[in-house]
């Protein structure tokens, strides 16, 4: 349907009503309070003369007010720019400056409950193809963040494309033009039924997986949807274990933590009957310990970038699909993935080459960047940046990212083969790989890893990465950390690494 994004939020009030939305420490956000403080926003927003396209930037951590400014903004017609509240002042400056926004929101900003009759939506009129609902900016794990162009129409199909997918169900409009989903087959078919769903979130708000699979989906599947501000994962195991969640989402960064908390071995996570992950690779060994640990939940793996407005493949959900750990599934509704040459071809399936996307949630380009963005967009196909390979069947596998492989003397080295290596071997919590700059030979692959055995040598884990790879793999040091240093996304922080590399020669 061409709708509106304020169309998920009225037919999720219309149907969900009273049943809890949000929920933070105490407090509580009812479908019902949602819709009635979003469309007061929306008017005070216009009633300040922010009119249809204007930028309004959202500057808060994950919070009750978040949603009630981001539902108001774009019910509006304003576009949402979200800001990373840990952003020190002149990154984010720059960031709503490049946007052009009017407006800088935060949660003391948002007024409280409603008093009276709740006002109806504004009824302002806007091209869902042509006005942006989201200006967001990347991640910035590569480089300078770029801010994406994303109309209504992207956000609302990309919403769908996810959702749909992991709830099994099928969009139609109620009878005021509300976007509603159907559940679709045998229910019990389907890893979780909509208006029972409960979660508890940690992802931001501000990043292309929170906005769109931890606010938009959610509210449109009608989930309760529990906040932690931080991820503390005893709080977390024992909240899943009390609330019975249904579905746990996040960076492969949240399962490591939460594997490595003792309590999970004790936890009850019977409830569970879907596991979600995305944002960054997730190794195979650690799949197979959530499988041991929440046997009757499915594990999918999606894929994406916020030029695709969040995802643009995603492993079955359905009990009865093939799941491939290690890949991160198949293209999700109307969307096609390719594999390009440096040349510019099309590659066979099962041989290495650039990620391309197409459909219908590619981003409109770069904001203020036409070179940037013709670097990217040709013909409706997205560069994305990212190695894969593509299986005769049609699975993806991220091979890495083109601009973190080494080169070694001409060969080309993928990091994530050896932290995959790494990540399998039981004395070894987190590991990256990075290059080591070197003149004779290009770069050298190089570990920082998360011991789980104190016990365990830098010489015993290059021996064993080693006897698994050609000769040009193999890594040529190891450090140990305490920590690897994650963005706010839960992407590992290479050039953070490198810097730590170039520090200690
Ligand atoms: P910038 O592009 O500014 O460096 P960023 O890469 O952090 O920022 P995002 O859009 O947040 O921007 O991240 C998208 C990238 O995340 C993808 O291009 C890909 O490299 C990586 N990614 C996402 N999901 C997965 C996955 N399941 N497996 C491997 N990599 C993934």
């Amino acid at each position: 349907p061409e709708v509106p994004v304020g169309a998920i939020l009225a037919g999720s009030v219309r149907r969900y009503g009273d049943r809890v939305a949000f929920a933070r420490g105490g407090e509580e956000l009812t479908y019902t309070d949602l819709g009635a403080r979003a469309a007061a926003f929306a008017h005070g927003l216009i009633a300040r003369g922010v009119a249809p396209g204007d930028r309004v930037a959202l500057r808060m951590p994950n919070c009750l007010e978040y949603p009630v400014a981001y539902y108001g903004t774009v019910l509006a017609g304003a576009t949402f720019v979200p800001v990373n509240p840990l952003l020190p002042e002149p990154a984010a400056a720059r960031q709503t400056t490049d946007a052009g926004a009017v407006l800088t929101v935060t949660a003391a900003d948002v007024p409280g409950i409603v008093e009276g009759n709740p006002p109806a939506p504004p009824d302002v009129p806007f091209d869902v193809h042509e006005t942006l609902a989201h200006l967001a900016y990347t991640g910035g794990t590569t480089g300078e963040s770029k801010g994406v162009r994303l109309p209504h129409r992207n956000v609302v199909v990309n919403t769908l494309q996810y959702a749909c997918w992991v709830s099994g169900s099928r969009p139609t409009l109620d009878d005021d033009g509300g976007l509603v989903l159907d559940q679709v087959g045998a229910e019990t078919e389907w890893p979780t039924r909509l208006g029972t769903g409960v979660t508890i979130n940690l992802t931001p708000w501000f990043h292309a997986m929170g906005t769109i699979a931890g606010l938009n989906a959610m509210v449109l599947m009608g989930f309760t949807v529990v906040l932690h501000d931080r991820l503390d994962p005893n709080t977390y195991l024992a909240d899943a274990q009390r609330l019975r969640v249904t579905a746990i989402g996040g960076a492969p960064a949240l399962f490591a933590a939460l594997l490595a908390c003792p309590d999970i071995a004790t936890t009850d996570l019977s409830s569970v009957r879907v596991i979600s992950s995305g944002a960054a690779p997730m190794p195979v060994e650690m799949i197979r310990r959530l499988h041991e640990l929440a046997p009757d939940a499915v594990i999918s793996e999606g894929y994406g970038l916020t030029e695709v407005t969040m995802c643009a493949t995603s492993g079955p959900v359905h009990r009865s699909g093939t799941r491939r750990p290690g890949t991160v599934g198949v293209p999700i509704f109307d969307t096609e993935v390719r594999i390009m040459s440096p040349e510019g071809e099309p590659v066979p399936p099962g041989e290495r080459g650039e990620v391309c996307v197409r459909g219908p949630q590619v981003m409109r380009g770069y904001h203020n960047r036409p070179d940037a963005t013709s670097d990217v967009l040709a013909d409706g196909w997205l560069r994305t940046g990212d190695i894969g390979v593509l299986s005769e069947d049609g699975y993806l596998s991220i091979v890495d990212r083109m601009k973190d492989m080494l080169l070694y003397k001409g060969y080309n080295v993928y990091p994530r083969e050896l932290e995959e290596i790494l990540a399998a071997h039981p004395a070894v919590r987190a590991a990256a790989v990075v290059g080591r700059p070197d003149d004779a030979v290009g770069e050298l692959p190089v570990a920082f890893v998360v011991p789980a055995d104190p016990s365990v040598t830098e010489a015993d884990l290059m021996a064993a990465v080693n006897e698994q790879v050609v000769a040009y793999k193999r890594l040529r040091e190891v450090h140990f950390t305490d920590q690897i240093p994650v963005s706010a996304a839960g992407k590992i922080l290479k050039r953070e690494l490198r810097g730590r590399l170039a520090a200690a020669p």
